[in-house]
């Protein structure tokens, strides 16, 4: 069976899965984490995957959402949770509702509103944060964080008998490290990103480039809340990243189009860290 199509990105320990076009369809998941973010379609094979993220309620980042619930429930795997921006979530179980009258089918998940600036924690060691993105409607992005639990250095010497007694002591001997692995951007003006630092320092970044500056005034593509390549032109020395994934272009652009474009205002595609997937 042929499935939707993805590519698949393997960096350090984790590998991005995902595709994304404007106003056609977005997906993304990170399977070594157990989570994804946006449900614009869902190939078959991101089925696994429990724990999904959606940025904006446009129909090209939720309009898979039923469906991917009920395919869940057909193959006997536990109801899924879906983080989704506060304003969508009633509106989306009245859709879930109407679904099961049509479909004469339960749809089992956990639906559970967010905002920015919040912490969620998805396991013991990755946590997601959510930023206001700047889009046509009420929009987040998201960085993964690992994070890890270490003794302070002062308490380093010590037995760990000694480390037992001062924890039962109510000493806090530990602190967090946390590290950004993933960013991921929505749908979004990049610019906003600059405000916060993670999104520049992640590992990875998933950066939307809908337009590719052939005929739209740049002033106009932020109005309707998206980035372009001269927007990671402008940026272009701030990206501490190790790889930086752009997608979501918009369909008019074929794929030559967008790789010439590239190429000749990004030389070298950012040291070769700039993966386009078209
Ligand atoms: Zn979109
Ligand atoms: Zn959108």
């Amino acid at each position: 069976m042929r499935d939707l199509p993805y590519y698949s990105f393997k960096h350090r320990d984790y590998t991005i899965e995902g595709y994304s076009r404007g106003a056609v369809q977005t997906y993304w998941r990170i399977p070594e984490f157990n989570l994804g973010f946006d449900l614009g379609a869902q190939p078959w094979s991101f089925m696994g995957t429990p724990n999904w993220f959606v940025s904006h309620s446009h129909m090209d980042h939720l309009a898979a959402l039923p469906q991917y619930v009920t395919r869940r429930r057909m193959m006997k795997m536990s109801p899924p949770t879906i983080y989704l921006p506060k304003e969508a979530k009633v509106p989306v179980e009245q859709l879930l509702f109407q679904w099961q009258r049509l479909d004469r089918g339960h749809l089992p998940c956990t639906l559970v509103p967010i905002e920015p600036d919040m912490e969620i924690a998805v396991s013991r060691n990755i946590l997601v944060k959510t930023f206001l993105a700047k889009h046509t409607i009420n929009a987040m992005s998201f960085v993964v964080y690992q994070v890890k639990t270490k003794l302070k250095p002062e308490y380093l010497c010590l037995t760990g008998e000694q480390i037992r007694d001062l924890r039962q002591s109510g000493v806090e001997i530990t602190y967090e490290v946390r590290t950004p692995l993933v960013a991921y951007s929505g749908d979004t003006r990049l610019d906003i990103l600059l405000q916060y630092p993670d999104f520049l320092s992640a590992q990875v970044l998933i950066a939307e480039m809908t337009f590719i500056s052939l005929e739209h005034p740049l002033a106009t593509i932020h109005k309707y809340g998206h980035s372009d390549l001269a927007d990671f032109v402008s940026i272009k020395d701030e990206f501490k990243n190790e790889a930086i994934i752009a997608s979501h272009f918009s369909t008019r652009y074929t794929g030559k189009q967008i790789e010439n474009q590239v190429d000749k205002y990004l030389p070298g595609r950012l040291g070769g860290r700039l993966k386009l997937f078209i």
